[in-house]
This record gives structure tokens, sequence and C-alpha cells, in this order.
């Protein structure tokens, strides 16, 4: 049967990764990459990540299973990260979470949740958006729209997003990047942030909020301004959270589905059914992520730890934003890029075009995703000049 399996083309990234893995040019660089590097091109062990996991090791007890909702002091950490500690949400018992395989896990547990208890409803995502999402509402069999996000001239079009939103039908989906947008690093303001806020009310959509970079754009507490918005302001919400960037626990498939609703009652019965959906996925998320961020949170020492290398992780990101538009001062382009120092996160879309992305690579070496997006992590100072010369000769 299996003569008529076709081969599809892996992904584009990966073929990135490995051509520039292939390239001998002692120069090259890579701004492909969807992961946190740091100045040295390295992805590292936080530190307090490997102080918890050496207590762990001696500590741990047993191996069994940890059920489907993970571990409940996992959930309580994560609630108080994004809610905050004193959230009123909180406090009136509206929220829960149900621990899950990375953000991706919980987009799923989100997405098979929408197919089966929202039937009929669709969900919008911006144009553009993380590839993944197109990929994990396709399998879930969920009806997907687009809202526009980034202009023809590379800025953000709110009004175009806005005037898009206040046409979604009542009930359906919309996703919203809570910061750091991926792929194109522009955020909302607070004030647009208040302008969703109303058009998500008054035409009764059901705000997802997936914040797989809490702490990356401008710090822990700023970062959750529009999530703490909606939850605090509608009834319903859900928000998908991941720990792989903030804590560097990729690997490990460390996130969180979590349910906003009207009060404790709906509230659990919304939770009853994730840990249906997560039974059928893959019974129970896997353990060793979520002990490091429990151990991490619950120890003051740890959680300042933790806290002090987020910072560093953010500040280097935005002081790279910062001097690569200095850069590119000589060659009279900082005001063609000046975006780059606003925008927030990891990613960045440049504005280049997919023939100056391709000459990049070929002549310098300089590899990004064919969008022109390109990982703002993957600059160093020492490459910075190389990189801003070759982008003056393309752009030219
Ligand atoms: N959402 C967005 C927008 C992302 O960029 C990512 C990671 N690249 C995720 C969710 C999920 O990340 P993970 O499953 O690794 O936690």
């Amino acid at each position: 049967m299996f003569e008529q399996i076709e081969r599809v083309p892996g992904d584009a990234i990966l073929g990135l990764i490995e051509a520039f893995n292939k390239d001998s040019n002692p120069q090259k660089v890579d701004l492909g990459v969807g992961v946190y590097r740091d100045a040295h091109g390295n992805t590292p062990v936080m530190r307090a990540v490997k102080e918890a996991e050496s207590l762990l090791l001696k500590n741990e007890t047993t191996k069994s299973y940890i059920g489907s909702h993970g571990d409940p002091r996992y959930g309580q950490a994560i609630l108080s990260m994004v809610l905050g500690a004193d959230s009123p949400v909180l406090a009136a018992k509206r929220a829960s979470a149900t621990q899950s395989p990375g953000g991706t896990g919980a987009l799923r547990l989100a997405a098979d949740f929408i197919k089966t208890h929202l039937p009929g409803k669709g969900i919008w995502l911006s144009d553009p958006t993380w590839p993944n999402h197109l990929g994990i509402f396709h399998a879930a069999g969920v009806e997907m729209h687009k809202y526009p996000y980034v202009d023809a001239e590379n800025r953000l079009d709110f009004d175009g997003m806005l005037a898009t939103l206040k046409q979604i039908p009542q009930g359906d989906v919309v996703l919203l990047h809570a910061c750091c947008h991926n792929p194109s690093g522009f955020d909302l303001s607070k004030e647009q942030w208040q302008q969703v806020l109303e058009v998500v009310r008054e035409r009764g959509l059901l705000p997802l909020v997936d914040f797989a970079y809490q702490g990356f754009g401008d710090g822990l507490e700023e970062d959750a301004y529009g999530v703490r918005l909606m939850a605090e302001n509608l009834d319903e919400v859900l928000i998908t959270s991941s720990c792989s960037k903030n804590f560097g626990l990729y690997r490990e498939r460390t996130g969180c589905l979590i349910a906003v609703a009207k009060n404790a009652e709906q509230m659990e019965n919304v939770r009853s059914q994730f840990a249906i959906v997560a039974r059928e996925n893959y019974s129970n998320p896997p353990a060793h992520g979520s002990a490091i961020v429990v151990e991490i949170l619950d120890s003051a020492e740890l959680a300042a730890n933790w806290r002090e290398e987020l910072t560093e992780m953010r500040d280097r990101i935005n002081g790279l934003r910062r001097d690569f538009v200095d850069a590119l001062k000589p060659y009279g382009l900082d005001q063609q890029f000046a975006h780059i120092a606003e925008q927030r996160g990891m990613f960045s879309y440049t504005g280049l075009t997919p023939e100056q992305v391709d000459r990049l690579r070929d002549e310098y070496a300089i590899y990004m995703v064919r969008s022109g997006r390109a990982n703002v992590a993957g600059l160093a100072s020492e490459n910075l000049p190389y990189v801003a010369k070759a982008i003056a000769a393309v752009v030219k």
C-alpha cells in the first residue's frame, strides 16, 4: 500500500538549516532558525534550569503518570504568570490550566475542543501568522479564515485588521498573538488592544490568545497586557502558553492551555472536556519540563536567577535591534529599516524581498526565510557590520 504514498518536501526552515550547515563560508550568518541564540550562537540551558534539574534528579521519587491536566502546581504557577498573581480572574476562580506538550500541544487541544464543542465555528488567523497555526487547525478540521495584519509596505495593518474583525460572524474564534508576533515582530499598542477588545465584545467573538513569548518583548508583566485585558473584561477566553522560549525548554515540551469562563461552574465544565481531548491525543503530558518550572518558581532564589537571565536574553534581542538599525546608518538605510528597532521578539519582517533574501544567501552566506523574516537573535556584534553591508548591497 505504501507505493501510493508521495513524498512531500521537508520544512523550508529545516532545508535552510541544512544548507547553512553545508556552507563553508566562514562569515556565514544564520538568521533563519526559530530559537534564541546567545552571542556565541548557542541556545543555552538556562542557569536556573540546570540547577532545578540537578535538584530534581536527586529528589524525584516516581515516574508515574501525572494526569491529563498535568501537575497542578505547574498549572497554578502558569496561571499566576500569565494572568498576574493578584488577577481578579483567579480570585473569581474563572480560570483553569491544563498542561500540554508545548504551546503546540495547547493549540491542538484548543483546536480539537473548538471542533467538537463549538461546531461550525471558524478560526480567524492573522495574515501572516506562524505557519504551524495553519497546520494545527487544518489537522483538527476547523475552518480557517484570515484577517490582515501586515500591509504591502511592511507595516502593521491595524485598520485592515479591525475592519475585518468587525465583519466576523458572531461566535467565531479569533487567534491573537499576545506579544512578539511570529513572523512579523509587529505588536499591538495598548490602545489597539483596547480597540480589539471592544470589537471582540461587540461581535461576541471568542479570543484564542497565543502566548508563546512571554518575557521576550518588554517584560513578563508588560507582555501580558493584552492577555490580561481580554481575561479581565470578557466572559470567555482561551489562552495557550509556552515555556519553550522563556525557560528555554524547547525540547521538554512544556506548555499550557488556559480557559477563562464566565464563572467557576462553567470553567470546570470546559476543563473537564480538555482532559478528554488530552487523553485522546496523548493521555498525559510529559512531566520533566513542568517539574523544572515548578522547582524554579517555587524557589525565590531560582526564580530571581531565572528572571535575571530572561532579562539578559530580552535585553540582548532589543539591543541588537537598535544596533542593527545603527549599523545601517552609514548606508543611509536607517530610516528604511527603523521598524526593526520597534518590533518585538526574536522575529522581524525585514521588508526584504524573496529575491534579496536569495542574493543574501548566494552572495553573502546570510540565511533567512524567503518571506524576509529574520531571527534577530542570530545577529551578534561581530557580524552586524557584515550583515549591514550585505543588505546595503542587495537593496541598492
Ligand atoms: N505559537 C507561536 C506563535 C510560536 O512561534 C511557537 C513556537 N515557534 C509556538 C506557538 C509553539 O511553541 P512550542 O510548541 O515549542 O511551545
